[in-house]
């Protein structure tokens, strides 16, 4: 789960690093009130959302008069924000950060991630800050210092010192990098983040290390014991298909395919939408249903998958072990009988109860495609998409 910039700067600055002044605004006027109350001559308006690259997209504005911060906030409100990080649809700007600006000689670049190969946290840092990670490694992947943290210690005070001596901070500013990067690893491990990132951390003309910018991602699976971080939560930057999901307990990833995929199990998952592509189709989602799925919960997967207007065809594809056939034959019916759906619906069902599950079908008199193998299943959602697709833009055509 990502959170907004204002949010992990509160949460970094209780851990001891060094964040500017700063207040939030739902409006242009509250944003140049809450300047005009922290005092100063500039200001720096931020839009929150849940991306980088905001500076380079017009999210990111210098401002020293209140009308600037009027004019400047007017254009981020409501304004869909397309960065390199957002994809083309952008996300929307409903809260502004408005911060004193602060002057600085130095930006740096301080990262801390999760490194798989070594199953470790890995500081990632480099003095060339400003620019992306991802720019840094294509243009000056020598500036780039990386020490992974030894998990039955912790991340020790030489180690930060290395670091920081690595990143050439100025020796009387050693102590404050040491405690920003302490700062950072508490937050990270307290808090079960997956990520932390602060570019730039800057050097300030004042001599002080302070961190500009903040990200932070969460360990989904590990909320349950940070309610405070839960809280924090805010849909309005999700894929509105996720946050459905997420709401029913489903296993839930949009894509842009047309073919929507209601599957047991993660790998069967991804060998159905596989399968989709080898039969010349594309997958509107990735969705594991789980095991013991209930006829509601069936039917639940099933309406979410409708309910995206991309999809064209939906395929059903059961492999039933602690699942039963039977259930998710329930389900499909309950779900069509309450809603019926104008696209395609091909089920494939294996295992627990099959022969059931295959009568709830045949019983129900409902228009649905039956399959035997996973092959056969997808071929014929292909095909049954295409069919319709056609069908549907003749009418339009001889309308
Ligand atoms: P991002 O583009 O989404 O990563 O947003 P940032 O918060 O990193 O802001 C983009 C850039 O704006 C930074 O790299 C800084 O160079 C600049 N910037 C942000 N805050 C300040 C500030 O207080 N003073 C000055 N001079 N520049 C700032
Ligand atoms: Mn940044």
């Amino acid at each position: 789960m990502d959170i907004h910039e204002y949010q992990a700067k509160e949460i970094l600055k209780s851990f001891g690093v060094t964040v500017p002044e700063g207040a939030l605004a739902y409006s242009p006027e509250q944003a140049a009130y809450r300047a005009r109350e922290m005092g100063g001559n500039a200001w720096v308006v931020k839009a929150q959302v849940h991306a980088g690259g905001r500076g380079k997209a017009g999210g990111v504005k210098l401002c020293k008069t209140d009308h600037e911060i009027l004019d400047a906030s007017s254009a981020m409100f409501g304004m869909k924000l397309v960065t390199h990080q957002t994809g083309p649809e952008g996300k929307g700007v409903y809260r502004v950060y408005v911060e004193a600006a602060t002057a600085f000689d130095r930006e740096i670049y301080l990262g801390f991630v999760l490194d798989r190969s070594s199953q470790r946290i890995m500081i990632v840092a480099s003095a060339e800050g400003g620019m992306e990670i991802e720019e840094i490694s294509a243009t000056r992947p020598d500036s780039i210092v990386r020490q992974t943290v030894e998990p039955a210690v912790g991340l020790r005070d030489f180690q930060a010192r290395e670091i920081a001596f690595a990143l050439g901070i100025p020796p009387d500013l050693t102590q404050q990098m040491v405690r920003t990067l302490q700062g950072c690893f508490r937050a990270f491990t307290d808090l079960d983040a997956t990520m932390v990132e602060i570019n730039p951390l800057v050097i300030t003309a004042d001599r002080r290390i302070m961190a500009l910018d903040a990200k932070m991602t969460f360990d989904t699976n590990a909320l349950f014991r940070h309610p405070q971080i839960s809280e924090l939560r805010d849909k309005s930057q999700e894929d509105p298909r996720e946050s459905r999901a997420a709401d029913r307990g489903l296993a839930y990833i949009g894509l842009s395919g047309n073919i929507g995929c209601i599957v047991n199990g993660a790998g069967l998952a991804m060998a159905t939408m596989d399968t989709i592509k080898l039969a010349g189709g594309e997958p509107a989602n990735f969705l594991d249903i789980g095991g013991g799925a209930t006829p509601e919960r069936v039917a639940k997967a099933f309406r979410l998958v409708t309910s995206d207007k991309n999809v064209q065809a939906v395929l059903v594809n059961i492999f039933a072990g602690i699942n039963r056939c039977d259930w998710v034959a329930e389900g499909v019916v309950q779900a069509l009988k309450m809603e019926p759906v104008d696209v395609p619906v091909i089920v494939r069902l294996a295992g627990t109860n099959v022969e059931e599950g295959q009568k709830i079908l045949a019983k129900s008199g409902l228009p649905i495609i039956r399959a035997n193998s996973l092959m056969e299943a997808a071929t014929r959602a292909v095909t049954a998409w295409k069919n319709d697709t056609a069908q549907n833009s003749r009418l339009r055509a001889s309308e």
